[in-house]
């Protein structure tokens, strides 16, 4: 639920307003737009005061059918959140490409990798070191040792790194090691692990479940900002259907229908819903041209040898030409991609009438 406060009101009626919602033990969230204050109630059973408010001589209007998830909407912040990492902006004009391994495998496979995302253009490091796999019998991931090597890479290459929290007992070591955090789509609706994310300060990169609508997308994000941390980008990776020709169905409309249902920064991953590597550049231009704010992309030095996933990885050479076809999809609907880290910035025509945040970096 949300109170509409008259552009004009005082700060003593904005306070006001604040004290009578908290004095029902709930809490607000105040944001101000260019045409009124915004009183979001946060917590269960806020339409009981819905009366009490219309009553104030400050609220012009209280709208009771505002989503349910009340930080995260659209209208918090209707310019959208930008979140800076390392000196680049997710959710500006830029980009941002996360490439690498489904796993960290080895000492050589991880700086291979990063040497070939930094080579292709690309920004952050992936590569999971803690691994959430259907079979118990399969390669679980290196866990700390894995965390250590990708610093290890991030180090030689400049690239930052993003990894996969699986569990609640390990965001400490996982927040220390990482520059963004990735709740798996398997891990989308584990409260617990969205709250405890919630309480660190790194961003999170929250993935889609294979089976959970858009809402269920966007509650699970309030999970984590209502924790404390803002910080959140949202992933569509493909959700389950009766399609088998694809590993995963991917939602190219779950792109714009965020956009405007929430002000987070939207990635796709086009590795895991296509689930081969010859359909992924279509999807990866598909995501962009459709408004995604970045991509996670598979790419291994070999992999035909991958532990896992290398079915849907690229090669180096593939994550080459995917960055070229890219930097011009970004052209076209005036955006560009996010230069990898020290690298001379692409030479891609300048769209007219562009606002791009070149000197974000
Ligand atoms: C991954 O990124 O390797 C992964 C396991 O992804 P998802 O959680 O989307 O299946
Ligand atoms: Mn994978």
């Amino acid at each position: 639920m949300i109170a509409v406060l008259s552009p004009d009101c005082s700060l003593r009626d904005k306070a006001e307003v604040v004290r009578l919602v908290e004095g029902y033990g709930l809490r607000v969230q105040v944001s101000e737009t260019d045409e009124a204050s915004l009183v979001a109630v946060i917590g269960q059973g806020g339409e009981a005061i819905a009366e009490v408010l219309r009553t104030h001589h400050a609220v012009r209007e209280v709208r009771t059918d505002a989503p349910p998830y009340t930080l995260v909407a659209r209208e918090q912040r209707p310019e959208g959140s930008r979140i800076r990492i390392d000196g680049f902006v997710i959710g500006g004009d830029e980009i941002v490409v996360m490439a690498g391994p489904c796993a960290v495998e080895s000492r050589d496979g991880i700086l291979a990798a990063a040497r070939a995302v930094a080579a292709g253009g690309g920004r952050i490091l992936r590569g999971g070191a803690f691994k959430p796999r259907t079979s118990p019998y399969s390669f679980q991931g290196l866990g700390e040792e894995g965390l250590e090597l990708l610093a290890e890479a991030r180090a030689e290459t400049g690239l930052s790194v993003v990894t996969e929290v699986v569990a609640t007992a390990e965001v400490p070591v996982v927040a220390e090691l990482a520059d963004v955090l990735q709740v798996g789509a398997r891990n989308m609706q584990n409260f617990r692990l969205l709250s405890a994310v919630g309480e660190q300060p790194r961003p999170v990169l929250l993935k889609r479940g294979m089976m959970a609508t858009i809402e269920e997308l966007l509650l699970a994000a309030e999970y984590v900002v209502t924790a404390g941390n803002p910080r959140v980008m949202l992933c569509e990776r493909g959700i389950r259907t009766y399609e088998t020709a694809t590993r995963n169905t991917l939602d190219i409309a779950a792109v714009p229908v965020l956009k405007e249902r929430t002000h987070l920064p939207v990635i796709v991953d086009p590795s895991h819903a296509a689930g081969r590597r010859e359909i992924v550049p279509a999807l990866a231009r598909a995501a962009i041209a459709a408004g995604a704010d970045g991509l996670i992309v598979e790419v291994h030095p070999r992999p035909e040898e991958a532990l896992s996933d290398g079915r849907q990885s690229l090669d180096p050479e593939g994550f080459v030409l995917l960055m070229e076809e890219l930097r011009s999809m970004a052209a076209a609907i005036g955006r560009h991609v996010a230069p990898a880290p020290g690298a001379v910035v692409p030479d891609t025509p300048e769209p007219a009438n562009s606002p791009a945040i070149r000197g974000s970096r």
